[in-house]
């Protein structure tokens, strides 16, 4: 049996947290593939979005990790704005045609999350 999720809210990611999300999709946008920017106001700036996003949570309480670094990827702007409270599975397979491959690296990157919460 899988344990459950953590019920803590982990709000703040700190510059860390950033920086290994890029290093492991390695300075992308984890839906679209393009290079980011750290830079603002451009179409590829990275943001790092909530994959659930914040209104699903309200939906299920259980989703209360959802500002964690366990539920944010980096995101161009682009991609950001487009999906927005879609939930994440529909967007991504509606989008690209590679859908299985890009929800799995963003679910690989939540388990190793999860190995190193403690
Ligand atoms: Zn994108």
């Amino acid at each position: 049996m899988e344990n459950p999720l953590p019920l803590v809210e982990y709000t703040n990611i700190g510059e860390g947290d950033k920086l290994l999300a890029l290093h492991y999709f390695d300075g992308k946008c984890c839906y679209c593939g393009c290079k980011l920017t750290r830079k603002y106001g451009f179409p590829n700036s990275l943001e790092m979005e909530h994959y659930i996003s914040v209104d699903a949570q309200s939906v299920d309480s259980d989703l209360i990790i959802n500002g964690s670094i366990n539920n944010r990827v980096p995101s161009c702007r682009t991609c950001n704005r487009q999906k927005s409270n879609t939930p994440p599975e529909q967007w991504i397979r509606s989008k690209f045609k590679n859908a299985d491959e890009i929800i799995e690296k963003i679910e690989m990157f939540f388990v190793m999350q999860e190995e190193f919460l403690w």
